[in-house]
C-alpha cells in the first residue's frame, strides 16, 4: 500500500506537503587576483537580476563603496553591511540568490547565516581569500568551505615567476593594522616566491576584519 512501504504515512511532514528544496552553497576561494569576483559575476549572470542581492563588508572601500568591483573593472551593485546578520534584514520574497564578496572580512556568524539561508531555499555564493598575508587560513573561509555544496579554488599567476600562484604577497607597509588594499599593496605569488611580512601578529590581536587584503 502506498505510504506504508516508504514510511511516509507515519511522517508528520508528509501531511503538509514536501518541504522547500534546500538552497545550494557555493564557495569561491583563492588568493588575490585569482578571479574569484569575476567567477562570482559569471555565476550571478545566470540568474534574473531582481532575484539577486550582493553584499560586501563596509571595511572594503576599494574601488567603490556601493558596488563589488573586480580587478578588471567589472561592477555589481552591492549592499554594504558591518555584520552578517544584517543580510537577514534585506531578505524578502523573490530573493533567490545571495552573494557575499570577500567573506573573510566577516566573523563566524556568516557561517550560521549562510546555513540558515540555504535551509530557506536561497542559493548562497561567497568569495573569500583562503589565507591571510602571513599564509594563515581564514577560519570563516575554512568553515564555509567545509559546508559548501560546491567548493571552487581559483589560482592566479605568480607576479615574480609566472607559475600558478596561491599566495597573496603584501608589499606595502602595514599601518594601524589596516590590511585592506589592492594592486598598490598586493600581488599574487607562488609559494616559492612568496615572502611573509615580518612579525606576524597573534591571531587574536588583529582588529576584526583587518587580517585580510
Ligand atoms: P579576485 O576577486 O580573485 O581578487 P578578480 O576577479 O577581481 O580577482 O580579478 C582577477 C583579474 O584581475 C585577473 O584575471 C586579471 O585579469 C586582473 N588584474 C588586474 N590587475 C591585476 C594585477 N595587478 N595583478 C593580477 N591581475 C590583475
Ligand atoms: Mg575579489
Amino acid at each position: 500500500m502506498r505510504g506504508t512501504s516508504n514510511g511516509l504515512q507515519n511522517n508528520p511532514a508528509s501531511s503538509v506537503g514536501p518541504a522547500a528544496p534546500r538552497g545550494t552553497i557555493t564557495v569561491i576561494a583563492g588568493c588575490m587576483f585569482s578571479g574569484k569576483t569575476t567567477e562570482l559575476f559569471r555565476r550571478l549572470a545566470e540568474f534574473s537580476l531582481p532575484s539577486i542581492l550582493v553584499f560586501k563588508h563596509v571595511i572594503d572601500q576599494r574601488y567603490r563603496a556601493d558596488a563589488v568591483v573586480s580587478h578588471d573593472g567589472e561592477e555589481w551593485p552591492a549592499i554594504q553591511i558591518a555584520s552578517a546578520d544584517e543580510i537577514m534584514d534585506h531578505l524578502r520574497p523573490g530573493i533567490e540568490v545571495i552573494a557575499v564578496d570577500e567573506a573573510h572580512f566577516f566573523d563566524a556568524e556568516l557561517v550560521d547565516v549562510t546555513r540558515g539561508l540555504a535551509d530557506r531555499g536561497v542559493t548562497v555564493i561567497t568569495t573569500s581569500l583562503d589565507r591571510d598575508s602571513w599564509g594563515r587560513p581564514f577560519a570563516v573561509a575554512e568553515r564555509l568551505g567545509a559546508m559548501a555544496d560546491e567548493s571552487i579554488v581559483r589560482h592566479a599567476v605568480c607576479a615574480e615567476c609566472g607559475v600558478l600562484a596561491d599566495r597573496t604577497q603584501r608589499f606595502a607597509p602595514i599601518i594601524d593594522g589596516n590590511m585592506v588594499g589592492g594592486p598598490e599593496s598586493y600581488e599574487a605569488r607562488c609559494q616559492a616566491c612568496w615572502v611573509p611580512p615580518p612579525t606576524p601578529p597573534p591571531d587574536d590581536t588583529l582588529p576584526k576584519g583587518s587580517a585580510a587584503p
